[in-house]
């Protein structure tokens, strides 16, 4: 793991930064701060207490959110905080964020059961068996509305036939 002393990410490889683009990179040392998380300021003091309650040594930086309006009206309420814990305690800061509900884990993967249910229930509406019976009967009306339209013609061809000899004096 790579360290970029610029801005503090992390990376796994590469001549330069892929977040700045500094070339100052070098393998990451334990007591590196590294970004654990980014915060609005609402969940700053949280997070803060405890870390600090943990007795992991942290790192605050009011995100840039340059602009007009911060200009204007003062820290916009978008600026974020981001916090930076060192490199060795990173995972135990992301064990103490889980722990009062900021950083959530990722969703449980679906068990492969809860997709084969959801699979024999579309079977189930897809395949009902009055629409199989309502497709069968439509396909022998079409059946014979399709025989009566030969005979339909059939018959007129006849009569065509008739009226052209008629015609014709054959
Ligand atoms: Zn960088």
């Amino acid at each position: 793991m790579l360290y970029c002393a610029d801005c503090q990410s992390l990376c796994a490889g590469g001549e330069r930064c892929p977040f700045c683009g500094s070339g100052r990179l070098r393998p990451v040392r334990p007591g590196d701060p590294v970004l654990l998380c980014s915060a609005s300021q609402e969940e700053e003091g949280p997070i803060a207490g405890a870390l600090g309650d943990a007795g992991i040594p942290y790192l605050e930086k009011t995100e840039a959110a340059g602009g007009v309006t911060s200009i204007v009206l003062g820290r916009s309420r978008s600026a974020g905080v981001r916090v930076f814990v060192p490199y060795g305690e990173r995972e135990r800061g992301r064990g103490i964020l889980r722990g009062i509900g900021f950083l959530k884990d990722d969703p449980p993967a679906r068990t492969a059961g809860e997709e084969a249910e959801e699979k024999r229930t579309d079977e189930k509406s897809g395949g009902a068996p009055a629409g199989g019976k309502g497709r069968k009967a439509a396909r022998i009306f079409s059946i014979l509305l399709f025989l009566l339209a030969v005979a339909a013609v059939a018959i007129l061809t006849d009569a065509l036939i008739d009226r052209l000899r008629f015609f014709f004096h054959w």
